[in-house]
């Protein structure tokens, strides 16, 4: 079902120079981003726009999630966190490009956007491959660091300090830092104990709302 747009939506990707990685574009053509929405937006589901999932919550613009995804260079066999799973998209297409042999655990503060992700990730067969947790991921996952690779989704004022520790060797950590209504993405790579930070331009996410985030919605 909407293979046809999806595929279109993935020729515009790429034409405009969006994304240019061959695995990020071949994963965006698997992963059908319809189902990770409510049933009455699927006619919009590639149109490259950010759309309401719920809680108040968005599901990011496909050229956004194909850019992040291209920056974080993913790899078969990666150990990824992402923090703000929201409908489970952007967490199926990292699936994509770490398999075989790659795990993504993906942290949501919204229980009820939490499990309906989890659902819509079973039943599309990434049951063995992600898993869901509940929690505020500006603190990470301790017991299960380091990462490879962290991805965040959200906007936060700062980096949150547990997540750089919880960066491997040579790990790559895609955030949006700034205010609340717009962010610079953040790449950090670290090299051991050094981190080299670069901003990619200004963007505009929700806030990314916890311990080492905002306070407040
Ligand atoms: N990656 C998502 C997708 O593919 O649909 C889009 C995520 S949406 C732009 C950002 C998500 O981050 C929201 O669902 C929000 O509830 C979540 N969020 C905000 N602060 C968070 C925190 N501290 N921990 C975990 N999730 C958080």
């Amino acid at each position: 079902m909407y293979e046809k747009e999806r595929l279109e939506m993935v020729e515009r990707l790429e034409r405009t120079g969006f994304v240019t990685n061959r695995q990020v574009l071949d994963a965006m053509r698997k992963v059908p981003r319809h189902e990770f929405l409510p049933r009455q937006l699927w006619p919009w589901a590639y149109v490259d726009n950010a759309l309401p999932i719920g809680s108040g919550q968005t599901i990011s613009a496909p050229h956004m999630v194909g850019y992040m995804l291209e920056v974080l260079d993913l790899h078969p066999g990666q150990k990824v966190l992402e923090i703000g799973t929201g409908s489970g998209y952007h967490a199926g297409l990292v699936a994509e490009l770490v398999y075989p042999g790659g795990q993504v655990i993906s942290l949501e503060r919204i229980p009820e956007l939490g499990d309906q992700a989890r659902r819509t990730l079973v039943r599309l067969g990434y049951g063995d491959l992600i898993r869901v947790m509940i929690a505020d991921g500006t603190e990470g996952l301790p017991q299960e660091a380091p990462f490879d690779r962290i991805l965040v989704t959200a906007g936060g004022p700062s980096v949150p300090p547990p997540l750089k520790d919880q960066l491997g060797e040579e790990g790559i950590l895609v955030i949006p830092v700034g205010g609340r209504t717009y962010q610079q993405l953040t790449v950090i790579k670290r090299d051991g104990d050094k981190f080299e930070e670069s901003a990619l331009g200004l963007v505009t996410f929700v806030p990314l709302i916890g311990q080492h985030g905002h306070k407040t919605n």
